[in-house]
């Protein structure tokens, strides 16, 4: 599975992202991440992204490209990957498109996590609070000034990727503003939805469960797509299969009618006959 997060600072993207790599065992691509990385280990990257970053501002787009690029190459992507804080420009994302393109990888969905902006601040203080309780090193950008910052960025430039992926149709949008658990329930409803995950098993769905995994056998081979529609059609079987008996109980019932006027009209026929023969006899008489 590949995904990408979509939001603002705040919205809970590392968070969800952690919870999904451990669910569907995937990889957080995470450029921030990696550049905080970058600055720790004082590599060229890090020593050109430090002052940005701490300014609150984007690193340039050349940068953030070459890190995603060389990491989609590495064989642990293989079981898919969650792109969280990239792309966040609109060339980030055609770029995005062309390597993945290049790369031969399908891009499954983008989830964008809604929130109110009102209350990002206190998100971000509680993450600041957090981290200092578990004696965590504080980002150097979590502050309430490049916060603010950081979210007139996000609005500029990363909002239109909201278009940009709505119209390619690979936009799903959740409300951010749930808890933590509800978000993640909602993320991964929506991923069995589009039939990128495998839905949840339950009791009550025990039979058609049954149905949907013969559908799943035999449209492996085909792949997601017709395993899709064979999930579809082991849905609506019983539905044509009543629609079907009902059908040919009324097929049944008209034939009987119609054999049955038939019958009557053969016997009539030679009757009539008879009688005709029978005048006609008395008549020569
Ligand atoms: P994040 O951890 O996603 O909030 O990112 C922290 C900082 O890293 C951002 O404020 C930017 O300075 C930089 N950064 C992360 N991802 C990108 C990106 N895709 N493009 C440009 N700058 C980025």
């Amino acid at each position: 599975m590949r995904l990408i997060l979509l939001g603002p600072p705040g919205a809970g993207k590392g968070t969800q992202a952690q919870r999904l790599v451990h669910k569907h065992d995937l990889i957080q691509l995470s450029t921030g991440e990696m550049l905080r990385a970058a600055v720790a280990a004082q590599t060229p990257v890090g020593l050109q992204a430090k002052d940005i970053m701490a300014s609150g501002s984007l690193v340039p787009d050349e940068i953030v490209i070459g890190i995603i690029s060389d990491r989609l190459d590495q064989p642990d992507m293989k079981n898919g990957f969650i792109l969280d804080g990239f792309p966040r420009t609109v060339p980030q994302a055609a770029a995005l498109d062309e390597l993945l393109k290049k790369k031969h990888i399908k891009l499954d969905a983008v989830i964008e996590l809604r929130v109110n902006e009102s209350a990002l601040l206190d998100r971000v203080e509680n993450r600041v609070a957090e981290m200092r309780a578990r004696g965590e090193e504080v980002r150097i950008d979590d502050t309430p000034e490049v916060l603010s910052k950081r979210l007139a960025s996000y609005r500029t430039l990363t909002e239109p990727l909201i278009h940009y992926y709505s119209e390619r149709r690979k936009l799903l949008t959740v409300d951010g503003m749930m808890t933590i658990e509800h978000v993640t329930r909602e993320i991964n409803r929506i991923l069995s939805a589009i039939g990128a995950v495998e839905p949840k098993a339950s009791k009550a769905a025990a039979p058609a469960r049954q149905a949907k995994a013969g559908a799943r056998k035999t449209a492996k081979p085909a792949g997601k797509k017709a395993a899709k529609t064979a999930r579809k059609a082991a849905k609506t079987a019983p539905k044509a299969a009543k629609a079907a008996s009902r059908g040919a109980k009324k097929a049944k019932k008209a034939t009987k009618k119609t054999a049955g006027k038939t019958a009557k009209k053969v016997a009539k026929k030679p009757a009539k006959k008879a009688v005709r023969k029978v005048t006609k006899k008395r008549a020569k008489r």
